[in-house]
């Protein structure tokens, strides 16, 4: 696989060239302002101790405290983890929130930890990096592998280290430890708003016939939402495969039958596809929530789907980009996409820093209009440049930040 940090800084280069945001605003963002690395000695349950290599960098502040989940996985190392801050310090600029972009990881097969071995792991990466925490700071947040008990954990043992009460350090805890409402569906709700904003405008019908790759926290919850709104959910799939039902599938039944056999094959009235094959299908809309890399440039000349829109980070690479550019499929971007996570870890932090809790429909009711108005501006951005989505996005998002740069 390509080394994601040269995928997000050709994705730089390609903006660059369509709108000159001249050399060295291109070359602060060449670079994060700080990339660390630390070890985080753990005592396991054996008596042994084991060191991990653990990382954050803050990629850049110029809109406010970085902001970036920690990613627990055994393929995590520094470039990916560059790449992820990169492109959120793009979401939150996309999504007009007062936060920078950061990202956190550790090199670590969490299947492998007891879970009093993982709460050492996580209160250890804050000892190592307590000194440049902290809610004005450098605001973490969870991403793949880690929990809101792990947030949890985390928001604790800065809040023994520094005194602070407010837990404002981390977002996505738990409901009563300070967490957000919505939270949890917020990625797919999100998208959602984004779709209803450009439905039109790209040429979908009322009713939609949707694909959804992933049925874990955002694949599961968008095949909810879109089918309660009255679209076709007709595939989804897991890591294990997928099942297609061209009259539309019934995602309540179906998660209920995936939580009885672990497995979404052999669902009533369905037949079982791959991963491949659903990602072929005749369709108006094709939701990639699974993984990065998916939609390559062996499969996109043959996907049949009217839009992509990217709820998992960095389905689409760059070659595929192209080719689905110039087949004229639009590609709704992930850092527009999916960026209702962000924005509601945004609100928890105002939250937290204000004391206050807000209602589900309260969060909702801020987030809706955000999301419609980072929808209309990127494809106008798009239209006037006559450039993909994607890079529509990324002009808004490097216009902000340079506005913001100059003061
Ligand atoms: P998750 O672990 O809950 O679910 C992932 C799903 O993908 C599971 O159903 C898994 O079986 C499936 N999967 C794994 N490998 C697959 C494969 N090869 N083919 C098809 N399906 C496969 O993760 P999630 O939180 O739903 O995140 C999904 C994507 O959305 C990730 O790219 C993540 O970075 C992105 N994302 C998530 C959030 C959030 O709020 N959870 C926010 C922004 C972006």
């Amino acid at each position: 696989m390509q080394n994601p940090f040269q995928n997000a800084m050709a994705q730089l280069d390609k903006v660059a060239k369509i709108k000159d945001f001249g050399d060295e605003f291109i070359a602060c963002l060449r670079q994060p302002d700080r990339d660390i690395r630390i070890t985080i000695p753990v005592k396991m349950d054996d008596g042994s101790m084991k060191v991990f290599e653990g990382y954050r960098v803050e990629y850049n502040n110029t809109l406010g405290p970085y902001k970036g989940g920690i990613r627990y996985h055994p393929n995590t190392e520094i470039n990916e983890v560059k790449a992820l801050g990169f492109w959120m310090m793009l979401k939150c600029a996309v999504a007009g929130i007062p936060m920078g972009g950061g990202k956190g990881g550790v090199t670590v097969e969490p299947k492998d930890l007891s879970k009093k071995e993982s709460e050492r792991l996580s209160r250890g990466w804050i000892q190592k990096l307590s000194d440049v925490l902290g809610p004005y700071k450098d605001v973490p947040a969870p991403d793949v592998n880690t929990t809101p008990e792990i947030m949890e954990w985390m928001a604790d043992e800065y809040g023994k280290i520094t005194g602070d009460k407010t837990g404002a350090v981390i977002t996505g805890k738990p409901l009563d430890k300070g967490g957000s409402e919505g939270r949890n569906i917020s990625t797919a709700q999100g998208g959602f708003y984004v779709f209803e904003t450009l439905r039109r405008e790209l040429g979908l019908p009322e009713k939609c016939k949707v694909v959804i790759q992933g049925f874990g926290n955002v694949g599961n919850n968008a095949a909810d939402i879109w089918s309660k709104a009255g679209h076709v959910v007709i595939a989804v799939s897991d890591s294990k495969g997928g099942i297609y039902k061209a009259d539309g599938i019934d995602i309540k039944k179906l998660a209920e039958h995936k939580k009885n056999t672990g497995s979404l094959s052999g669902f009533e009235g369905s037949s079982n596809i791959t991963n491949q094959e659903l990602l072929e299908i005749e369709c108006d809309l094709l939701i990639p929530a699974a993984f990065e890399n998916v939609v390559t440039e062996a499969n996109a000349g043959k996907i049949k789907a009217k839009i992509v829109l990217e709820l998992a980070n960095g389905p689409t690479t760059p070659e595929a980009d192209e080719i689905l550019f110039k087949k004229n499929i639009p590609v709704i971007p992930d850092i527009l996409a999916n960026s209702g996570g962000v924005v509601v870890s945004y609100f928890e932090w105002d939250q937290n820093l204000k004391q206050e809790h807000w209602s589900e429909k309260e969060v909702f009711e801020k987030l809706r209009p955000m999301l419609e108005d980072a929808s209309k501006k990127i494809l106008e951005k798009a239209r006037e440049a006559n450039t993909s989505l994607r890079m529509g996005a990324f002009i808004l998002a490097l216009e902000r930040i340079k506005e913001k740069m100059r003061g």
